[in-house]
């Protein structure tokens, strides 16, 4: 019976059985009388995974996703389950965009999913679609952000046209020129290197916060534009995410102060500011700057927004500002 069940249980596995004298066996031996204090026989190996606890969404959304799953996939599932034909052919014409997928599909809790990313029925994809645009992120973020968790067939070139079609963006697109990519050296960690600017809002001051390495933006509120007001702000974002050791601005009043001289030795931050021999040296803070703008001109939500843009993937890295900050994900709006 013993040797019918390790048989079964090594049915899954192609190996070469050897023979070892018990002497030479010290590891297995050892390991053998230092049990696992579990031991129910019937779920040894076994062990129940709800997708749910993985994948950031409402328990109300996820069981819309399951209905809708049910009823508009079904047949999909049934093929996951009972495997593919040979020949795409074979497949009725409804599942045949699946067919280069059907590698990645499976079905898990009800929902199908495409390796990590949930494949969306019919009658929610518009709903996704609005997500996904919400902060109207261009063709190339929207679509970035959304293969990240979702997939549909030809979901990428309806991304495509929503955004061509947006009235919104097609507004914005010509009236703030492009800026010029300049190459900066990356820093090796975050908040090593950080930019601050001043800007104006819709008739509010803010000021400005970017972090070179990862490219997180973070925005504050000023009620007046005093050089006190924005060493409080700046503090605040350092007790967060630590002190900078360079912290580049332009010759701006404020950053000009003594005030903030005594501010930055205290802290022991190396000020750069931009000279007129390098007008541009504090272009990261003016993109970011313009990145924002754009941003809220077209957001019903300014921290809505921000939480878009920091959690969508930048290109040239292929991770999102939050992740190279935080080294996690955060929670925001798509599933
Ligand atoms: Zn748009």
């Amino acid at each position: 019976m013993r040797i019918q069940r390790m048989r079964l249980r090594l049915q899954w596995y192609d190996l070469t059985v050897k023979y070892r004298r018990g002497k030479d066996m010290e590891l297995p031996d050892t390991l053998s009388r230092a049990q696992l204090p579990v031991n129910k026989p019937e779920m040894e190996g076994l062990e129940c995974v709800s997708m749910l606890h993985f994948v950031s969404v409402s328990e109300q959304k996820y069981s819309e996703l399951q209905n809708c799953t049910r009823e508009e996939l079904s047949c999909l599932q049934r093929i996951i389950r009972q495997g593919w034909p040979d020949h795409r052919h074979d497949l009725p014409n409804e599942l045949q965009p699946y067919w280069d997928s059907r590698s990645q599909l499976v079905v898990s809790d009800g929902v199908v999913y495409k390796g990590l990313r949930i494949v969306v029925p019919p009658s929610m994809q518009a709903h996704m679609l609005k997500l996904i645009h919400q902060s109207h992120l261009g063709i190339v973020k929207s679509k970035q952000r959304a293969r990240e968790v979702l997939y549909w067939p030809g979901m990428s070139s309806v991304i495509e046209q929503m955004v061509k079609n947006c009235g919104k963006c097609a507004d914005f697109q010509n009236k703030l020129p492009r800026q010029p990519l300049r190459p900066t050296e990356t820093p090796s960690f975050p908040f090593e290197e950080v930019a601050s600017d001043l800007f104006e809002f819709e008739g509010t001051h803010y000021i400005l916060l970017v972090d070179y390495y990862s490219k997180f933006i973070e925005v504050d509120t000023l009620k007046n534009l005093h050089c006190r007001s924005i060493i409080e702000k700046l503090k605040a974002q350092f007790s967060r995410h630590g002190i900078p050791v360079i912290l580049r601005t332009d010759n701006g009043p404020q950053y000009a102060a003594e005030e903030f001289k005594v501010f930055c030795q205290s802290y022991g931050i190396t000020h750069r500011t931009s000279s007129p021999h390098t007008p541009h040296s504090n272009g990261e803070a003016e993109r970011a700057v313009q990145t924002v703008k754009k941003l809220w001109a077209k957001a019903s939500d300014k921290h809505l927004a921000l939480l878009d843009y920091r959690t969508t993937l930048l290109d040239s890295v292929g991770f999102s500002p939050a992740q190279l900050l935080m080294g996690r994900r955060p929670r925001n709006s798509l599933p």
